[in-house]
């Protein structure tokens, strides 16, 4: 019994909300951690931000301005009668009883005698520290009401623990229940870390036994064909380029020739840092195989990254005599079922697409190369998926995610790996930015993005989810603003609730210039290349780790022009300022590393790296070696495993 329904309390309406948040059964429902804790603790120092107990005077009473609403009530605060105000918080006149004692969070003006709250807790703080969850919300839910739901299902079901008997006894780890029970609850900072580690740990723990049966599987399967590479017709092609490979562009494409020609089967992860040019190198590879006469596929984690990687194929192969084309959620039917007919018979040399490709009933001829973009957005199941789409298929991985060279070899064991690290020569470091929200800022901002305009440059501006509203609201309340402000240019929207083909619509109009400015959410984060847009501005950035910040900088500066990122935040500047000191991914990625601990019990919620619930790849890197450790000591004990892998890995190594 996983369903929700089954959870007396839980009715269709929440698990209509709930849905909205990914979540559809039990497991999903304990396992949504809460992606930071807010601390309070009684503070009276500081009138700008205190935390105080006060004994609620009157009841309170409630005021309209246009569409704001205003509570006001008096209170007794050391023995002196204060007026409250909070905007916004009519729901909560209920609740706010005479006599009560609660808790008020914000500004005190005491000469005026006026308390100005940004938060009010129904209950007394007194001398205690209260550590409450915050979670991830859409509209029509809190952060109290999820908490409620994880409760009940923590009450009524049944929880999977993973982690083995006497791991946990080596590591004194808690029950799973007990732990989620902590997470959700927490009562004290140390014990609070301790269930964090431990479902950490868990999550890592699946992971590393994934990796490694894939691991083995890829090693038992490790022969492949010897392809033949048609360097010269290929070389005839790279100088037909605008542009000169960089030295790591041919490197990269010497080692992967080098896999296609060898006995071996590929299974190579191309690192680079954004921009420094992966899809080129990708589709060189295609381009070799299908003069091989192979059936190739590039899977894409987007429809836009997709749709762009296929227009920008045919747009360079125009006149090779390639058939190439692309498969998408949103290719009609009748199409999908052509497309099928054609892969299954061979015509198709190159087929670009979504996850779509790995439907079941997609079927090749004769498919000799598979790549995956934006690797690291793709499961590790989906990875097993994609190379028994063929006979013995070669297999390559593109990834932007900056993971230094050791924490690599350990996340993707089962690969070789390549780096590109040269940028294009010509390319002008983005220059980036930290401002405020303050009026003054914001002028200025203003009046920067009009210049870029002026100079007939486009602008992205960026938006993260926000906690109390849903993604819609938040970006046409941005959007309102710049119409308002840019009256004489075009602006765009996108977020992740469009369909695919809106999408599509939004990103073809601002590639081709009849949208100025495209205000969006992260939906733009990975790979998408338009060359004239020179400024992308990132609203809230402290929400967003550095990696993914990086990530989306990468939409610019992707050609000669000078171009700029701004990153608007009134939090964690300290952080953010690093994002104006370097363009170095992998060194960004460090400092992301060096930073944990820092801030927040969980700090921002993490984006990327192959969507871990609760783990983060480089933070936790010490509990995924130990997981590691573990994983294998597992597989070790099953002992015909180890021979059968020792014969192979020493075959593999003699190649
Ligand atoms: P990423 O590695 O982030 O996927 P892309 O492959 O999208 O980067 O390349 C970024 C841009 O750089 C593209 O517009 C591409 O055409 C261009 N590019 C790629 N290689 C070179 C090169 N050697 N010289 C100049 N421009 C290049
Ligand atoms: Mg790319």
């Amino acid at each position: 019994m996983n369903e929700l329904s089954s959870i007396k309390g839980i009715g269709p309406s929440t698990i209509n909300k709930l849905t909205k948040l990914d979540i559809t059964t039990i497991d999903d429902l304990v396992s949504y951690y809460p992606y930071r804790y807010e601390v309070i603790k009684k503070s009276e120092e500081d009138h700008e931000h205190m935390v105080i107990s006060v004994m609620v005077m009157s009841t309170p009473t409630i005021s309209y301005v246009k569409r704001l609403n205003i509570l006001r009530f008096k209170a007794l605060y050391n023995n002196k009668l204060i007026n409250v105000v909070i905007y916004n918080r009519a729901f909560m006149k209920n609740n706010i009883i005479p006599s009560k004692v609660i808790t008020l969070i914000g500004k005190y003006e005491d000469k005026i005698d006026k308390f100005t709250a940004s938060d009010i807790k129904l209950f007394d703080i007194g001398n205690r520290v209260e550590i409450l969850p915050v979670y991830h919300l859409v509209k029509g839910l809190t952060s109290n009401n999820i908490n409620k739901y994880i409760n009940m299902a923590l009450d009524n079901a049944l929880v999977i623990d993973y982690i083995p008997e006497d791991l946990k006894h080596k590591y004194k780890f808690l029950d799973k229940k007990e732990a989620l029970r902590v997470i959700n609850n927490p009562s004290d900072t140390k014990l609070l870390n301790s269930a964090i580690t431990r479902c950490k740990y868990e999550e890592l723990f699946l992971f590393s036994l994934k990796m490694n049966e894939l691991k083995n599987k890829n090693s038992i399967n490790n022969v492949g064909f010897k392809r033949n590479i048609d360097r010269n017709k290929i070389n005839d092609f790279i100088n037909t380029l605008p542009f000169e490979l960089t030295k790591d562009q041919v490197n990269v494409l010497d080692e992967i020739f080098n896999d296609l020609e060898s006995s071996r089967r590929m299974n190579r992860l191309v690192q680079g840092d954004v921009g420094s040019g992966k899809t080129i190198v990708a589709f060189l590879a295609m381009y070799a195989l299908a003069l091989d006469k192979y059936q190739c596929a590039l899977m894409a984690p987007t429809e836009i990254l997709a749709h762009q990687h296929y227009l920008n194929m045919i747009k360079l192969f125009d006149g090779y005599n390639l058939n190439i084309k692309e498969i998408l959620g949103s290719t009609s039917k009748k199409e999908k079922e052509l497309i099928k007919e054609e892969l299954a018979c061979g015509e198709i040399d190159i087929i670009i697409g979504t996850h779509a490709l790995l439907q079941d009933d997609i079927s090749f001829n004769n498919l000799g190369l598979i790549i995956t973009d934006e690797q690291h957005r793709f499961g590790v199941n989906q990875r097993s998926n994609l190379r028994n789409k063929g006979n013995l298929v070669d297999v390559l991985y593109l990834s932007a995610t900056p993971i230094p060279r050791t924490y690599a070899l350990t996340i993707y064991g089962d690969m070789d790996i390549s780096i590109i690290k040269t940028m294009p020569s010509g390319r002008k470091p983005v220059k980036t930015i930290n401002i405020t929200n303050s009026s003054e800022d914001t002028k200025r901002l203003l009046i920067t993005i009009k210049k870029e305009l002026d100079n007939n440059h486009q602008v992205y501006i960026v938006s993260p989810l926000i906690e109390s509203e849903d993604e819609e609201a938040d970006i046409s309340k941005l959007q309102k603003n710049f119409s308002m402000a840019f009256k004489n240019n075009n602006i765009g929207i996108l977020h992740g609730k469009m369909t695919s083909k809106e999408k599509d619509d939004i990103m073809k109009k601002f590639q081709n210039k009849e949208i100025d400015i495209l205000i969006s959410t992260t939906v733009i984060e990975v790979g998408v290349d338009v060359k004239n847009a020179t400024m992308i501005v990132i609203y809230d950035a402290y929400k967003f780790g550095l990696a993914t910040l990086h990530q989306l900088r990468g939409r610019v500066g992707r050609n000669d022009l000078e171009s700029y990122c701004i990153l608007v935040s009134d939090r964690d500047t300290e952080r953010l300022k690093i994002m104006e000191q370097t363009t170095d991914g992998f060194k960004l990625a460090e400092e992301d590393f060096k930073l944990r601990g820092s801030g927040d019990l969980f700090g921002t919620k993490q984006s990327g790296d192959m969507n871990f619930k609760i783990a983060n790849l480089t933070r936790d890197f010490d509990i995924l070696l130990k997981a590691k450790e573990d994983s294998n000591n597992i597989l070790k004990n099953i002992g015909e495993y180890l021979e059968l892998n020792k014969i192979l890995e020493d075959s593999i190594n003699k190649d």
